[in-house]
């Protein structure tokens, strides 16, 4: 005899089965490796960047502290000049002879000294009596200067360390380095001064800016920028670095709004702060290149991760495909149709809602086999599922081969009628093959179909229970002759003794 032949019938089920466990075991571990393997490497190059940045700090806080020094020691040299005149003024007093001998003494200081700009000394009005540059300073007043206003009016015997201030000779900008001379009786005599050239600061700057390439300044403690380099760098930098959060290598510049790496250190002696800094973009920029190389690296490897991970996972998945399907038919085997009605059964539970069972068996296969042979009956099988599978329409639905010429089909929110209705496409999707079998109660093969329904809520039930009232169904159909249906409404009622709903579909 000639069955048409079917493709082999789709294992909708199956798949969708697969796929409610799209995060199979394969992927998770790909996806741990992946994130171990970025985590690993993100916290790497994090350490990386911070090294950079911390030996970055000891540079500038080690460069701080050598520029420290160097000010403190021209600062020293300049106040020792400074405290030395006013000690010999004081001694000798002031007479043409003493001013010669000073003017003489202040002008051989100034040029061995590089660091020295000028020095001078004034009488109690500000009158510039001697000066190194000036020979003869006639009319010369710094009563307006600060360093005057303040020792003119503080018996102190302290240093003054004065504003930067335009000198009045060549307007180089200097800093002042001053002390009080102080007349026999204790009275304001007058002031020896000593400017410290800005220049000499910027070359030193220069030098180490030169070995460093960084940004530079002294700040005075009053928070006034005494000098720095470049000249745009400074305001208000110290602040910031002084602002940043314990421990943090970076602070915000104020100025252009750019991290920076920075240190600074306070002079011993005197009340200024130098301080050196870092554009960090610049101190990571090795690092940045870096960046690019191990991202390359880890992508690859990523990738690598990935198809492999995706390999594995589509032949483990093809493997368990297998090992659910049923191989003459391509419907779910029984264990696949195990496992779901366990699932879904769990879930009607928790929704409410019904799940039908449909257990059909071809009659009379036996006599179908003996007839037309075991090939024509294999090909019949198939025949009979592909039309099975193709009355189904709700993904959730299933078809499996239960065993034999037996088939088992699962119906999710499926109550009675339902089930009733697929029962009667599937038997006349299987009449309309017209599969020609003499022995059958209709020339050609049919099918006969117990029914069972259960609907959550009364009483507890199991999946076994469910499986055997349908197949106690489809033995009362079968017992009715062939072509048949069974149905058990609900097995939470269909206890021993009570009534079962039969109904012939012939
Ligand atoms: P009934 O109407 O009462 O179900 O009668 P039946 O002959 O179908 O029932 P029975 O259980 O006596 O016979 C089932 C037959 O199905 C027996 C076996 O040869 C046949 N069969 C089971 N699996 C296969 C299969 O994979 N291929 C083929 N060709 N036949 C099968
Ligand atoms: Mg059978
Ligand atoms: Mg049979």
């Amino acid at each position: 005899m000639q069955i048409t032949a079917h493709a082999p019938v789709s294992p909708k089920t199956i798949s969708a089965f697969l796929r409610s466990s799209w995060l199979s075991w394969t992927i998770a571990f790909a996806l741990c490796l992946s994130a171990a393997l970025v985590g690993i490497e993100a916290w790497q190059m994090w350490h990386v960047r911070e090294a950079s940045l911390r030996s970055a700090n000891i540079v500038t806080a080690s460069l701080a502290e050598s520029l420290s020094q160097q000010i403190e020691t021209t600062l020293k040299t300049a106040d020792t000049v400074v405290a030395t005149l006013v000690q010999r003024v004081e001694v000798e007093g002031v007479n043409l002879e003493t001013l010669q001998r000073l003017y003489g003494l202040m002008t051989s200081l100034a040029s061995a000294l590089p660091a020295i700009h000028e020095m001078g000394l004034t009488d109690k009005d500000g009158n510039a009596i001697v000066k190194s540059m000036v020979p003869h300073p006639v009319g010369m007043n710094y009563r307006e200067r600060d360093y005057f206003r303040f020792l003119s009016s503080h018996d102190t015997r302290d240093v003054f360390i004065g504003q930067p201030v335009k000198s009045k000779v060549d307007g180089s900008l200097n800093i002042t380095v001053s002390r009080r001379i102080n007349a026999k009786d204790g009275s304001f005599a007058g002031i020896v001064v000593t400017s410290v050239s800005m220049n000499f600061f910027r070359k030193l700057f220069e030098t180490v800016q030169f070995k460093s390439g960084g940004f530079i300044s002294l700040v005075a403690d009053n928070g006034m920028l005494l000098a720095s380099i470049p000249d745009s760098f400074g305001d208000g930098e110290l602040a910031a670095l002084a602002a940043a959060p314990a421990g943090a290598l970076e602070y915000l510049s104020p100025k252009d709004s750019l991290n920076r790496v920075g240190a600074s250190n306070h002079l011993s002696h005197y009340p200024m702060t130098a301080m050196v800094a870092q554009n960090s973009s610049a101190v990571l920029s090795g690092w940045y290149g870096q960046l690019p190389v191990h991202g390359a690296i880890v992508l690859s490897i990523l990738m690598v991760i990935g198809v492999l991970g995706y390999r594995v996972d589509q032949a483990n998945r093809a493997t368990r495909l297998q090992a659910l399907r049923d191989g003459l038919t391509g419907l779910a085997n029984r264990r696949c149709f195990d496992e779901t009605i366990e699932r879904e059964f769990r879930r009607a539970a928790r929704n409410g809602r019904p799940l039908s069972l449909i257990m059909v068996d071809v009659d009379l296969f036996k006599t179908f086999n003996d007839q037309y042979g075991h090939p024509a009956g294999d090909a019949c099988l198939r025949a009979i599922s592909a039309g099975v599978q193709g009355v189904l329409r709700r993904p959730g639905d299933m078809a499996a081969r239960y065993g034999g010429e037996e088939f088992a089909i699962l119906l999710p929110e499926t109550d009675v009628a339902g089930a009733v209705q697929i029962v009667g496409d599937m038997q006349a999707a299987i009449r309309t093959l017209a599969i020609r079998h003499e022995a059958g109660p209709l020339g050609v093969v049919t099918l006969s179909a117990g029914v069972a329904s259960w609907c959550p809520g009364r009483l507890t039930a199991t999946p076994a229970w469910l499986v055997e009232a349908a197949d106690a169904a489809l033995y009362e159909a079968k017992a009715l002759g062939r072509n048949s249906l069974t149905v058990r409404p609900n097995v939470e009622i269909a206890a021993p003794g009570s009534p079962i709903e039969r109904k012939n579909a012939a």
